[in-house]
């Protein structure tokens, strides 16, 4: 009786049992999606290197003050976003929601302003926002980031958007920039002025969302997707047209590059992008069929920040540019544009074996051929030799070795040639030199 209501207890908590879901917002990267990363990640590195940019790699929680000063308050990264709370000690932190803010307060904490300048860093991180989920907007992100701080030169704003361009064509994307100047912020303030009296005229047709931005964000009216918002831009006074001569001169200078470069570029006066830091030059990459302005998945995104070192407690003057890329709009473009990796790791050996001993000798020959560093797979768990060869197969394995009874009492192995089918036999202790030298005849 006892044992019956114990049992009847146990069946009624298993049945209560939930699985835990995944939060909203966020993803499992299964080992089927590891080839785009590795892809994206192996050729973001390269690049980054190539031109002399060193990886940093950054803490995820910072101050929450890191942001609210760098990325401004009334944005909305700051306003709705972040991942903020109380620490166990009581200190304000937040997730970081880019990676910007905290290369330049590790370049000012680390007196980076002392070594040859520009600095430049390059990041390969996650970024958390607590944004709406859609396709291709997560709450957990990855963004490679390039930043180069310490100079003011235009050639630098041109080497970044260059940079980003190859790298996504060796990635088998086609994408254009859109570029836009926001000048200093002294030429901003009597710009902005003049938009917000353009728009008070319209006051009435203005959402909610955008008459908050009219009195504590201006400039965001430009990029706001609201409703009606699209007619209404059009006849707004226009940024360029507001420059002061030296970033006018700037803009010039980049653009020039960027033709000599042949990089794909259209003039977006309305992109102002959401973080209060930038100075003049701004840009976003989208892939090459997306419409302008219109375009709501760009890929990335950067610009200059020349005043964010200074702002962050380091040296007055210390101009710097950058560009965040996101890797899973990377990936989704790769997919959206044709481009195929291979689904499994691709092998060069399958072992297969036959019965305990074989599985039992087996894992020392694995080990052997792993530490010559012979790409081989196996299948242990599995007894048919059938079964094993249909998974080498299915693998491209150019080899397969096969390891029964008679083979580990005569001190042998089998070596398969998959796409030929011809068997021989082979002193098991010559077989890791001998499986190498077929492979190199093979290419
Ligand atoms: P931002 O820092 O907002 O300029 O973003 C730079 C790039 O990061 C964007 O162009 C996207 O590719 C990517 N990104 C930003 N927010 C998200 C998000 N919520 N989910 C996925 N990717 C994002």
């Amino acid at each position: 009786m006892v044992i019956k209501k114990i049992e009847e207890k146990q069946e009624v908590s298993r049945k209560s049992v939930k699985t835990p879901q995944l939060l909203r917002g966020f993803r499992d990267i299964l080992p089927s999606e590891q080839a785009y990363w590795d892809k994206v990640e192996e050729v973001a590195g390269r690049m980054a290197n190539d031109y002399s940019f060193g990886r940093i790699r950054l803490p995820l929680l910072e101050q929450t003050s890191l942001f609210e000063r760098s990325i401004g308050k009334a944005t909305d990264v700051v306003e709705k976003e972040m991942y903020t709370f109380i620490d166990p000690s009581g200190t304000r932190v937040t997730m970081r929601p880019e990676a910007t803010a905290s290369v330049v307060r590790s370049y000012v904490e680390h007196g980076m302003v002392n070594k040859s300048q520009p600095v430049k860093m390059w990041y390969f991180e996650q970024m958390f926002r607590h944004d709406r989920p859609q396709a291709g907007r997560y709450r957990q992100f990855w963004q490679f980031g390039l930043e180069a701080i310490g100079s003011s030169d235009s050639i630098l704003d041109a080497q970044v958007i260059i940079m980003c361009h190859r790298m996504l064509k060796e990635l088998g994307i086609s994408v254009k920039f859109l570029l836009n100047s926001i000048g200093t912020e002294a030429s901003r303030r009597e710009y902005v002025m003049e938009l917000v009296s353009y728009f008070k005229q319209f006051r009435k047709q203005l959402s909610e969302v955008d008459k908050k931005r009219l009195t504590k964000n201006p400039l965001r009216l430009l990029d706001s997707k609201e409703e009606g918002m699209e007619e209404l831009r059009v006849n707004a006074p226009q940024i360029l047209d507001w420059l002061d001569e030296d970033s006018k001169q700037h803009f010039m200078k980049v653009i020039e590059y960027l033709d000599e470069a042949e990089v794909p570029y259209e003039l977006s006066p309305h992109l102002v992008r959401g973080l209060d830091y930038y100075t003049k030059t701004v840009f976003e990459v989208v892939e090459a069929g997306d419409e302008g302005e219109k375009a709501q998945n760009a890929l990335g995104g950067g610009g200059r920040y020349d005043t964010l070192v200074e702002l962050l407690g380091g040296r007055e003057d210390t101009p710097a540019i950058g560009v965040a890329l996101g890797i899973e709009r990377i990936i989704l473009a790769m997919k959206n544009q044709g481009v195929e990796l291979p689904k499994e790791r691709l092998i060069d050996v399958f072992f297969c074996q036959l019965g305990d001993a074989a599985r039992r000798k087996g894992l020392v020959v694995f080990e052997k051929f792993r530490e010559a560093r012979v790409s081989v797979a196996e299948a242990f768990g599995k007894g048919s030799l059938k079964g094993q060869l249909e998974l080498a197969d299915k693998q491209k394995a150019k080899i397969a070795l096969i390891l029964g009874q008679k083979e580990v009492l005569d001190g042998t192995i089998i070596i398969r040639d998959m796409e030929s089918g011809a068997q021989e036999i082979v002193n098991i202790d010559k077989v890791v030199a001998i499986v190498k030298r077929q492979l190199e005849m093979m290419g």
